[in-house]
């Protein structure tokens, strides 16, 4: 069975490739009847990323896709927090907090140290004499300096 395809064409002239709604030759985004609809999901989508960008400014915050995202997460959760008046549900939180930045430190580090074994292993292909794991560390380990 073949599957059914939008009918409508977009500006480069290639059809769309999205399946058409039941009973339509369109897909939801392309059918007439739903174009108010479909505009007012766009006007809504518009003031949620409007409203994104802003709070993500504000805080100096742009995603968890990164440990350095998570890291400023926890930063921001962990200052508004700690304003707060003293409680133990506040001290709860933050001993939480703290073990989800540890895990969080872990986890940097070990992309850290993966990257760098990467990068030996790559710009030692071809070489048998030394093992990419004689390489000297080239990258400085966060170790505490008392
Ligand atoms: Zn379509």
């Amino acid at each position: 069975m073949i599957p059914r395809r939008c009918s409508f064409r977009v500006a480069s002239g290639e059809p769309c490739r999205a399946a058409p709604l039941r009973d339509s030759e369109f897909c939801l985004m392309h059918s007439p009847e739903h174009a108010h609809e479909v505009q007012e999901a766009r006007r809504l989508g518009g003031l949620r990323r409007k409203r994104e960008a802003t709070v993500s400014g504000a805080y100096d915050f742009q995603s968890l896709s990164t440990v350095e995202g998570i890291r400023r997460l926890l930063e921001v959760a962990v200052l508004d927090t700690l304003g707060m008046e003293n409680s133990i549900a506040r001290n709860r939180t933050l001993a939480y907090m703290a073990q989800v930045a540890l895990r969080t430190l872990e986890v940097g580090d070990l992309e850290h140290r993966i990257e760098a074994l990467e990068q030996a292993v790559r710009s030692g292909r071809g070489q048998t004499e030394r093992s990419p794991f004689d390489e000297e560390p080239t990258l400085a380990l966060k170790e505490e300096t008392a």
